[in-house]
């Protein structure tokens, strides 16, 4: 069995790895002619970390970034978002045993 996969982004890629370990051959197709970074750095949140803790890169990971103590959103006045809030509470909820970490690009 063969596997199209379409889109390299991080669904994509996690997708071809968890295949990959299952020794399930996959080809990606990507329509972007070549992929970069986009942004400063990558928050990853704890259902990333679970995702790529599976994958066995939590050790790069945890090497390669900083364990997010808190999160904050500010709007353009300053202000902190308390929606953002509810969000990050939302994405913790439930993960407590994989933390938040932070990677510069
Ligand atoms: C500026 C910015 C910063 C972000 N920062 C964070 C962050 O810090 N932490 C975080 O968790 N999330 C962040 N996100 C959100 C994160 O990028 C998305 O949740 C994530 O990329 C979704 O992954 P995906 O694989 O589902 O889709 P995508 O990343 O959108 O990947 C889909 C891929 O499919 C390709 N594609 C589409 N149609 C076709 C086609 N017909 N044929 C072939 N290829 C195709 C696209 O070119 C794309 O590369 C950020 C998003 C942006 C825009």
């Amino acid at each position: 069995m063969k596997i199209a996969i379409i889109g390299a982004g991080p669904g994509g890629l996690v997708t071809a790895l968890c295949l990959h370990r299952l020794g399930i051959e996959c080809h990606i197709f990507e329509a972007a002619p070549e992929i970069r970074p986009l942004g400063v750095g990558l928050n990853l949140l704890p259902h990333a970390i679970r995702e790529l803790t599976i994958l066995g890169l939590a050790e790069r990971l945890a090497a390669l970034g900083v364990a997010t103590a808190e999160l904050s959103y500010y709007n353009k006045f300053g202000a902190k978002s308390g929606e953002s809030r509810e969000v990050w509470l939302l994405a913790t909820a439930g993960h407590s045993t994989h933390s938040t970490v932070a990677v510069s690009r």
